[in-house]
């Protein structure tokens, strides 16, 4: 507590760790305590007891660091650290499972938003985290989609020669020698939110590729089908050996829900 008995609160920016007294405004009660720190572009560690607060901005630099730079949040936190006390960052109090937990709410969060969800969804019967499937991943703003960016008219236009300005094209492309390491846990991952953009549902998807039949071709010449049959040799220790997209072929958009793994062995 300061002089005025006001508690310090723990203060993560990018600069580095600050304690201060923090004051909150009282005037829209105790409800408004979550929102008013978050209005102040602070986000709470914990909703209950503000002791640690991250600012927006060490998130989104952390985001950005982690996208452009492959920063784990663990070197991200040493540097943060060290820049609190450049001569001993060993003295700097631990909060990097805080770190950890809230750049996921605050990925999480951003996606919402990128995905158009906000209060006003909870409408029609969903709160905000029910996404349904490929719900969160945009697609291509200039193809087709009705209901985005077609008259509700579209099927009975006149003019055929036209007709193909309705019409999408896809295509698929893999990279077959993209390797995801095998990984411990296992089964115990949680997952948290399958299937709500551009991958599909683990489940659904296995369940595809226990249905789907696998039709051996013949390589048209000697060489086409080298690139698979390699990563097929090699990293016993990867359970995916590349990753395969579906795209819109004239402004190269990935589409919503069509991008999938390569599970070893099941090309
Ligand atoms: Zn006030
Ligand atoms: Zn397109």
């Amino acid at each position: 507590m300061d002089p005025d008995q006001n508690p310090y609160v723990l203060f993560m920016h990018t600069n580095g760790l600050h304690s201060l007294p923090y004051i909150q405004c009282g005037c829209g009660g105790p409800q408004e305590r979550i929102a008013g720190a978050i209005r102040m572009r602070l986000m709470p560690a914990s909703f209950t007891i503000f002791k640690t607060m991250f600012t927006f901005d060490v998130l989104e630099d952390f985001r950005l660091a982690n996208l452009e730079c492959k920063t784990s949040a663990y070197q991200y936190y040493q540097l943060l650290r060290r820049k609190t006390e450049p001569l001993a960052p060993q003295i700097v109090i631990e909060r990097y499972a805080e770190l950890r937990r809230l750049s996921q709410c605050w990925r999480w969060l951003k996606k919402l938003k990128w995905g158009g969800r906000n209060k006003t969804r909870e409408s029609d019967g969903n709160t905000i985290g029910e996404v349904c499937t490929a719900e969160l991943a945009p697609f291509c703003p200039c193809c087709p989609q009705p209901g985005v960016n077609l008259p509700d008219n579209w099927k009975e236009d006149e003019n055929k020669c036209v007709m193909w300005v309705y019409r999408r094209t896809l295509m698929a492309d893999g990279n077959f020698k993209a390797d995801h390491i095998r990984q411990s846990t296992g089964d115990k991952d949680v997952w948290l939110s399958p299937g709500s953009s551009m991958l599909p549902h683990r489940e659904e998807y296995a369940e595809f590729l226990r249905a789907a039949e696998n039709i051996k071709k013949k390589a048209p010449c000697e060489n086409s089908f080298r690139a698979i049959e390699n990563t097929l040799l090699y990293a016993k220790t990867c359970d995916i050996n590349g990753i395969v997209a579906i795209a819109c072929p004239r402004h190269s958009c990935f589409a919503p829900g069509g991008v999938a793994n390569l599970y070893r062995g099941k090309q």
